[in-house]
This record gives C-alpha cells, structure tokens and sequence, in this order.
C-alpha cells in the first residue's frame, strides 16, 4: 500500500482518521473497479486534511495496481448511460458561452477524460461540437463504444503526451476526478491540453452534500474507488492551486429512473438482488426523478484569453 499526501496543502501533518477501513482480502478486484457498480461499502482508511477538509483514502493501492484494474474493469453501466448523457449535455450547453473568445461548438474542441463507452462524446458531436476526443483505461469500456466515436478513444490513462499542447478548447471529466490518485498532475495535463481560455467542465461527488453528510460511512461515495473526495469548497481550492479561475461550482441535478436510486441507496444488498431486477420491469420503477443528489459541477478557465 502507498500512503498519500492533501492533495491541496501537500502534507500528512493535520490529518484526521474519519473511517477505519473495511478491506476484505479480495478488495483489489477489477469488478470493484467497474464504472457504476451497485456500492457494497469496500473502501479505504479514510482521513480528513485539518487544514483545508479535503477528504482521502490513506493508504492505497499502487499506482501500477489502479492502472491494471481499471484497464481490466467492465462496463457495468448500460442503460443508465442514457439518462447521465442528457445530465451532461445539458450542463455542456450551459458552458457554451464561456468558451473562448469568437468560438462557436461547431469550431470547439473537446475532450473527455476517462470517457467509457464515449456515451457522452456521442452527445457532444450531436449537441454541434465540431471536434471531441476521449481517454478512457477500460478495453472493455472503449470496444463497446459507438462506430461515430470509437476511432476518437485513446485507450489509456491520461496523462502528458497524450495530446497535443495548446489544442482543446474545454476539457470535461465526469466523475472520474475523485478515482484519481494524482489530481494535481492530472490538472496540470489538463492546462497543457487547453488553449488560453479553455476551459474545464468537471462533475463528481459532492462529499459536502446533505445525502452524503447525513449518510456518513454508508453513503455510496465511501468507496474503495474514490481516492479524494471533494465538496464544493476543497473542489474550488484545488483548481485555483493549480492555476484555473473557478467560474462555477454548482449542485448538479441527476434525472434517473426510480429502479437506478434504488440501486444506488443504502438499501440490504438482498434486498436489492431480488427487488431491482422485478422494479425495473415495472412502469413505476421506471418513473424518472430529477433530484440534486449529492454531486457537483465546476466549470473553470485558464487565463490567457
Ligand atoms: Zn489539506
């Protein structure tokens, strides 16, 4: 195991254990590592930063352990890929107007870090993005993606070199930031891949959000996937360290059908082995609820423009 460090003030000095961990011995298994996985509360030693409240995992796996699980990791997420594209055309759009000085989508760049199946790259090209591109680790993940986007999928874990410098005019990641063992780095790969005043469409886990706060050790978000977990406050404070200027950070609103809250709920695993399956054949499990749920949105620019 590999300890970690704030990932905003660099230290281990003020640490505070929030949660002991629960690793079973299998904890490192590729399943686990799957996009969207029904939660089963495998996670971490989970400390908290004193000075800034950043929320970790210390000690975790190695870097080479997390690059092989994820690139072995299966698409778990199928249908409801359906529901999070709308989710996140929807905040594209609203970033439309901040883009670089005279650019239009049709002229944009886009890229999309840790992609999957592209669902989302698929719904850029729709919404009249001109141009987008993905990383994603999961060979799984990348073969089931559509004939339009599959050919834009570096199948890789991001990092420099991948792309061109200066080339992409907004970077998104959706929720795919609180799995990264090395954010910092990531966003300054992020800042080489931008022109000047590009900009970064973020959304994940809202560790600060009433659902999470109250649900504590149980809530989904306490999982052996996520490395740091953010809320709005450490989220901003990360990005201006790094050099971007916080446009917006904002609850985001999730639409899913009611069989996919079930899923995700503190709910008895036996529970939802039997009743999950029998809701989502039901008109009612498929009722669609909008409902800020406990994640958040960041759009930010880096200067220059
Ligand atoms: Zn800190």
């Amino acid at each position: 195991m590999i300890t970690t460090t704030c990932a905003v003030c660099e230290t281990d000095a003020a640490d505070q254990e929030v949660y002991a961990d629960t690793l079973p011995h299998d904890a490192a298994t590729s399943a686990r590592f799957s996009a969207r996985r029904t939660p089963d509360r495998v996670h971490y030693r989970m400390v908290r930063c004193g000075n800034c409240g950043l929320l970790r995992s210390n000690p975790i796996l190695s870097d080479e352990e997390l690059a092989s699980l994820y690139r072995e990791s299966t698409l778990t997420y199928e249908d409801e890929a359906t529901f999070a594209r709308r989710t996140y055309g929807n905040y594209l759009r609203q970033c439309i107007s901040s883009l670089p000085a005279g650019i239009e989508p049709r002229q944009a760049r886009l890229l999309e870090i840790g992609c999957g199946n592209g669902f989302f790259l698929d719904q850029a090209l729709q919404s009249g993005f001109g141009d987008v591109a993905g990383v994603e680790p999961s060979l799984d993940a990348v073969a089931l993606a559509p004939d339009s986007v599959r050919h834009k999928i570096v199948t890789d874990i991001f990092r420099d070199g991948l792309f061109p410098a200066n080339h992409f005019d907004i970077v998104c990641a959706f929720q795919v930031f609180d799995h990264l063992a090395h954010p910092n780095e990531v966003l300054q790969s992020c800042r080489k891949v931008l022109k000047p005043g590009g900009l970064a469409l973020f959304i994940n886990h809202d560790v600060g959000a009433w659902t999470n706060r109250m649900l504590g050790s149980r809530s989904p978000v306490i999982d052996i996937e996520h490395i740091y977990l953010f809320d709005t406050s450490t989220m901003a404070k990360i990005f201006r360290k790094n050099g971007f200027e916080v446009l917006n950070v904002f609850p985001v609103e999730n639409s899913y059908p009611l069989y996919y809250w079930a899923k995700m709920a503190p709910l008895p695993k036996n529970w939802k082995e039997k009743m999950i399956p029998a809701l989502k054949k039901t008109s009612l499990g498929r009722v669609e609820l909008a409902w800020k749920a406990g994640n958040l949105g960041l759009v930010a620019r880096i200067g220059g423009a």
